[in-house]
């Protein structure tokens, strides 16, 4: 248990399966959106809890999602968030029941962040805590995820193979300096996953925009040590930074 597979297959065959699931462990499951039905391909996670599940992110919203997820629960009641509310990561909301609002101060309600982004929030799956982190800078409403049982770190559109667009530069650049330090201060991290593979297997190489086909992927984990030179490499000004692992945008 707790694996990846060796290379997601990009899911542009036209005869793939609308969504890929792989089980990282027996409570874990990751959902891969097939480029076929979109070219942002994103990545879902649905954690399992005792009494609660979490599915992070809808998709597109171009392909059924809720039969799936409720054939992958053993009974939990489903709760719907995000890590943040761009439309190819809440396109399936209108499929489910539960699902918390957008905007950060919805985020905040809903996990208990008491001084948007300062604050770390929470919610409980049973037998399964989860501390959420605010990470505005990507979109304004950007949370990670931190699992201490699986030692698993979902950091959304802000840190993930590819590029890392950033809209807010001064606020992404306090959100990657507080999540490393949320890290540092004692919560073990074995992966960290984002919500897209954008680059090729070859060092800071990314596929063009939209591209139809991703033919030789980065594996979607990464290593805890890329957050920390995320929040190296950073400085003060806005600029375009290419490193082997992902590729810092402004916009
Ligand atoms: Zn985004
Ligand atoms: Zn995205």
């Amino acid at each position: 248990m707790a694996t990846f597979p060796p290379e997601w297959d990009d899911g542009t065959d036209p005869a793939s399966a609308p969504h890929q699931v792989h089980w990282y462990d027996e409570r874990t499951a990751i959902i891969r959106q097939a480029l076929r039905t979109n070219f942002e391909g994103p990545f879902l996670y649905l954690l399992l809890g005792a009494e609660r599940a979490l599915l992070l992110d809808t998709g597109t919203g171009h392909v059924p999602l809720r039969p799936l997820v409720e054939s992958l629960l053993t009974g939990q009641e489903l709760i719907v968030a995000h890590t943040h509310a761009h439309r190819d990561h809440v396109g399936g909301d209108a499929e489910f029941d539960q699902v918390v609002g957008h905007s950060a101060a919805e985020v905040a309600a809903y996990f208990g962040i008491s001084a948007w982004p300062d604050a770390v929030g929470a919610v409980e799956l049973g037998d399964r805590r989860l501390e959420v982190i605010a990470i505005p800078g990507h979109q304004g409403a950007d949370i990670a995820v931190y699992d201490a049982t699986s030692r698993l770190l979902f950091t959304g559109d802000s840190l993930y193979p590819g590029r890392l667009y950033v809209a807010d530069w001064a606020a992404f650049r306090a959100s990657v300096s507080r999540l490393e330090r949320f890290v540092a201060a004692g919560k073990p991290v074995d992966w960290i996953l984002g919500a897209h593979i954008e680059l090729t297997d070859r060092p800071g190489v990314d596929y063009a925009m939209g591209a139809a086909r991703h033919e030789g992927e980065h594996v979607l984990q990464l290593a805890p040590g890329v957050l920390a030179e995320l929040a190296a490499v950073l400085g003060p000004e806005p600029e375009r930074i290419v490193r082997d692992e992902f590729i810092v945008y402004p916009v």
